[in-house]
């Protein structure tokens, strides 16, 4: 299913792409949510709020969602907020990206290992479609762009493990320790200087908020894609209505229309 929300969208004159990474191509981390709500909630509840545990949960998942596609670091500085607006005294938010690394490590680890090993298939971690997709915008000469707000080193590696980094060859960006420097609004400005583009030429996937809020505000294209990471099927319900207020023109599940989209997009 490809819905098309802004009729009038631009086609055709595009000259770059941006991806966003996880949940946008890598399934790899899926499930992280899971992970780094419950660590907060914990270290919430352990200020001594009278607030429930399910009261902190909905609080949290606020929060986390609405921040995400930025750098994780930004889920912690809010995070260290919250303790300190409960009367305690946070943690450095390094530590706290560093905590939650760890536990979430525990669950991916499996995952690359059995990459690595082969048994299990780059298709298999990836939105269906993906290899295809890639290949094709590859072949039309475009360049893609991969920008996360996952940590580089990481970002590199899943691409490198699910076989699709030759498709973004150096233009690979993600979180940095000096976190000021890095944004997917910087790395727009960057394309847009790099390539000499107008952002109506800019095409954008992702799944999150801040990618597609971006590359509306420079006049690009944005493909909301609102994946299902679980059962790799349909689309989620939660995540469209996010990117819809996001400012997505196009939403899709994955791309296993990949033919129609760019069609669609005049590709
Ligand atoms: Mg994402």
């Amino acid at each position: 299913m490809i819905e098309v929300i802004r009729q009038d969208f631009p086609r055709g004159e595009f000259r770059a792409v941006l991806f966003d990474f996880d949940g946008t191509l890598s399934l790899i981390r899926r499930g992280w949510q899971d992970v780094m709500i419950p660590m907060m909630v914990d270290i919430l509840a352990a200020t001594g709020t009278q607030e429930s545990r399910e009261a902190l949960h909905a609080h949290v998942e606020e929060f986390v969602m609405r921040l995400n596609g930025k750098q994780t670091i930004y889920q912690m500085l809010q995070l260290a907020e919250e303790v300190r607006a409960r009367g305690a005294t946070p943690c450095d938010p390094l530590e706290y990206k560093r905590r939650y690394h760890e536990l979430l490590w525990e669950r991916i680890r499996p995952r690359v290992a059995a990459l690595e090993a082969g048994t299990l298939t780059p298709e298999e971690l990836t939105v269906p479609g993906t290899h295809r997709l890639l290949a094709r915008l590859h072949q039309r000469g475009l360049p893609l762009y991969l920008a996360s707000g996952t940590d580089l080193v990481y970002v590199r590696k899943e691409a490198h493990a699910l076989d699709v980094d030759q498709f973004f060859g150096p233009r690979i960006y993600g979180a940095v320790d000096n976190y000021r420097t890095f944004s997917k609004a910087l790395v727009i400005q960057r394309i847009l200087q790099e390539t000499g583009i107008s952002g109506s030429q800019l095409l954008a996937f992702g799944d999150g908020f801040v990618e597609i809020e971006e590359t509306r505000r420079v006049g690009g294209v944005a493909v909301g894609v609102a994946s299902n990471e679980e059962t790799r099927q349909g689309i989620n319900e939660w995540k469209r209505n996010r990117l819809l207020r996001a400012g997505a023109d196009i939403i899709v599940g994955d791309y296993r229309q990949e033919q129609e989209l760019l069609d669609l997009l005049g590709l």
